[in-house]
């Protein structure tokens, strides 16, 4: 595949910038993180485990052997090109899968093995010889519902007797329906009305409850009210998972209403660093200039692939022309975009079709920047009150583990912005080279 996904994540991480794409919300920043990763996110840092019960011993495993899953389970999670447990996964499994059921709260970021570690664990727990409801999956959206679905039927294929139905809006079913199938998943609301007011399952006999992708959740008017109510129609008995890529307080609340008694665990997610980053600023004063600018950057070296960001989605468009008029494959990623349609451009993009993508600041988190050479920020990033946003520089030009390739960042810079470039470079403690356009050696 193209290359191993690692750096740039895709989930909000409070940006704060003034970008017009920001107003993007988090349910669309998951979604086009599930629909272009195909690959476990590197991570090299440790998993920190809180026990519920600290004295019992704490288990991991190194392979899903030692998980002693059903045949149909493993034959499932081999086809999936599977070959050990993800660093989350090593712990997060065998509590799942222990008895008595362990409750679980686990967080890390995307892309780390989450959801095929639930996935798992609600096949586990199946009985397939019962004809009704035991396992509940509550995500923040349909499309997000179906995304995990897909995981499901995927790892359960070789598992056929398991069934699966989606309680999502759009999915009428006919008065005094009693389900049959095992596993359901959906959205709050639906499944709150299927389980209370038109009672198609009991929820007394759920035995695995999820809550996924639980800071996307409380970003929702009302789910988090709704999934409280789900969860008090469940049985005591029942297990609870909550899964969430990030952990500010108010998602910590919420996982604490909905997971009593639980084992915790979280994986920082890896730090980004500038350290093998060579960074340029050229001084331009107008978008003409920058333009001029890059032309002469691209005369000057040959660049395999690099990422151009903008402040605003018209910058990028007039900018994306003038570069298609100088016989340049251009990509463009825009907010106005659908979310699958921005996918298939990260995609070609990946797959090497375009050789520049010209990008908004939010529309570019999913891409891995390490096959990308070179980073030119046509625009600094800042916050709405104009003020250097650190956080977004990183994100755009910096590179995680201590193996990531050398990269270089260039920065188009007026005379009016050279504070703000200033502040960046104190921030990180890194000196920012000015480039003269004119005389390129110095790069190469
Ligand atoms: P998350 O839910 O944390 O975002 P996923 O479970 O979706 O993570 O996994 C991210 C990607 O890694 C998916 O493409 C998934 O198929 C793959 N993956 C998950 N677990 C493993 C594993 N143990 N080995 C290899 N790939 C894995």
């Amino acid at each position: 595949t193209a290359a191993a996904m690692s750096a740039a994540t895709l989930e909000a991480t409070g940006d704060k910038s003034t970008d017009d794409d920001d107003k993007e919300d988090r349910a669309a920043q998951s979604l086009l993180n599930k629909l272009i990763r195909s690959n476990l996110v590197k991570n090299t840092n440790q998993v920190e485990v809180l026990q519920k019960d600290p004295s019992s011993p704490l288990y991991s495993v190194r392979s899903f052997e030692e998980l002693r899953l059903k045949p149909q389970l493993l034959q499932g999670v081999y086809s999936m090109g599977f070959n050990r447990p993800s660093k989350i996964q090593e712990t997060a499994l065998p509590m799942m899968l222990a008895e008595p059921p362990q409750n679980l709260i686990a967080q890390s970021q995307s892309g780390t093995g989450k959801t095929a570690a639930f996935v798992l664990a609600m096949l586990s727990h199946v009985d397939p010889s019962k004809k009704y409801p035991q396992c509940l999956c509550v995500s923040p959206t349909y499309e997000l519902a179906l995304q995990t679905g897909k995981v499901i039927e995927q790892m359960g294929q070789y598992y056929s007797e398991v069934k699966l139905v989606y309680a999502i809006r759009g999915n009428k079913m006919p008065k005094g329906t009693k389900l049959q199938e095992q596993i359901v998943i959906g959205t709050p609301g639906t499944v709150l009305d299927w389980c209370g007011k038109f009672k198609f399952f009991d929820p007394k006999k759920i035995r695995v409850f999820v809550l996924d992708e639980a800071d996307v959740m409380i970003d929702t008017q009302g789910h988090q009210d709704q999934s409280i109510r789900i969860q008090r129609m469940l049985p005591q008995s029942c297990q609870m998972l909550l899964f969430s890529a990030t952990f500010e307080e108010s998602v910590w609340k919420f996982a604490k209403r909905i997971v009593p008694d639980p084992n915790i665990i979280k994986l920082k997610r890896e730090e980004e660093t500038l350290d093998t980053i060579k960074q340029y600023y050229v001084l331009c004063n107008s978008r003409e200039e920058k333009f001029q600018a890059l032309c002469n950057i691209y005369g000057a070296i040959t660049i395999a692939q690099a990422i151009i960001f903008c402040h605003t989605r018209k910058t990028a468009g007039w900018l994306a022309g003038e570069l298609s008029r100088e016989n340049h494959q251009v990509a463009v990623l825009s907010g106005e975009m659908q979310v699958e349609q921005r996918a298939a451009v990260i995609e070609r993009f990946r797959d090497g079709k375009e050789k520049v993508l010209v990008t908004t600041n939010v529309c570019a988190r999913g891409i891995d920047v390490e096959q990308v050479s070179v980073v030119i920020n046509f625009d600094l990033p800042v916050d709405k009150d104009g003020n250097p946003d650190n956080e977004t520089y990183l994100h755009r030009i910096g590179r995680t583990g201590r193996f990531g390739k050398r990269g270089l960042a260039i920065n188009m810079v007026g005379n009016t912005n050279m504070n703000i470039l200033k502040k960046i470079q104190e921030h990180f403690n890194k000196k920012i080279e000015k480039l003269d356009t004119d005389d390129l050696d110095e790069i190469e």
